[in-house]
């Protein structure tokens, strides 16, 4: 099977993730990839926002990271793009970053429901206890719509990302989605298969098959995403995640190139 471009790889400038991107760059030609973009956490127009993302003085040193990659492995299409964090009332400055360098792609995610809790971060569980999950599911949800509907981004990262720790509301969450799907349109974004959710204890690709199927229904196009932190988890487990893409009814998905976007066969 020919594998699709692995669109969502870290590299150690975020501070919680390993090896250099010649290396994952490395790991995707052993597996036959023709093309892998970086995606790394995009800084925070102040440094001491949270601690798990590259410092705004090191976006240089990023694209020179991946360049290295490029020169280093001229067989595979690098792309160069940011995963960015969707706050409302920071457009401006992800217009900024937008500015900053020659992106083929953004992708837009909310791991922040309020101002200080990214509800992905294992230090932050207990907080958890301290809310009902619809309520978190739903803030969740509509900072997300926001982020679709915002024009800022290419793609929307992990779509259902609140399902991480496998905490669930107790009514089934898929119509707090029902506002993206419109917006998703509105705003020409595509969603990512997320294959890090099966190794988190939801233990399952973000997105879940029902809302995936919706995003079918509602012609949202699709990329896929390892989210790799490590050389070793670049392209895992993608040849479920094309399956899955092909069971609610799949048959493209999208290509980046400087922010323009191109279907191709899956
Ligand atoms: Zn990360
Ligand atoms: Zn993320």
């Amino acid at each position: 099977m020919n594998l699709p471009a692995d669109y969502h790889l870290h590299t150690p400038l975020c501070r919680h993730a390993v090896g250099e991107p010649v290396e994952y760059a490395a790991r995707a030609r052993e597996l036959g990839l023709e093309e892998i973009g970086f995606s790394d956490h995009a800084p925070m127009p102040r440094d001491d926002f949270d601690d798990w993302r590259m410092r705004r003085n090191q976006l240089a040193e990023y694209v020179a990271r991946v360049e290295q990659a490029r020169r280093a492995h001229p067989g595979l299409r690098i792309k160069l793009a940011l995963e960015v964090d969707y706050l409302p009332g920071q457009e401006g400055w992800i217009r900024e970053l937008a500015a900053a360098q020659p992106w083929d792609y953004l992708i837009g995610s909310v791991h922040y429901v309020g101002e200080d809790w990214d509800i992905d971060n294992p230090q932050k569980l207990g907080r958890w206890q301290e809310h009902d999950p619809a309520e978190v599911w739903r803030a969740y949800c509509e900072r997300l719509t926001r982020a679709a509907a915002s024009g800022l981004f290419d793609i929307i990262g992990h779509l259902d990302l609140a399902k991480k720790f496998a905490i669930y509301p107790a009514e089934d969450p898929a119509p707090l989605f029902a506002a993206f799907w419109a917006a998703a349109r509105a705003g020409g974004v595509a969603i990512e298969l997320n294959t890090a959710g099966l190794r988190k204890d939801c233990r399952e690709i973000y997105p879940a098959r029902a809302l995936l199927a919706a995003a079918r229904a509602h012609g949202v196009p699709i990329t896929f995403g390892s989210d790799a932190h490590a050389p070793g988890e670049v392209g895992a487990d993608f040849e479920q995640a094309v399956a899955l893409a092909r069971s609610v009814g799949y048959t493209q998905r999208v290509q980046f190139t400087q922010r323009r976007r191109a279907l191709v066969p899956l």
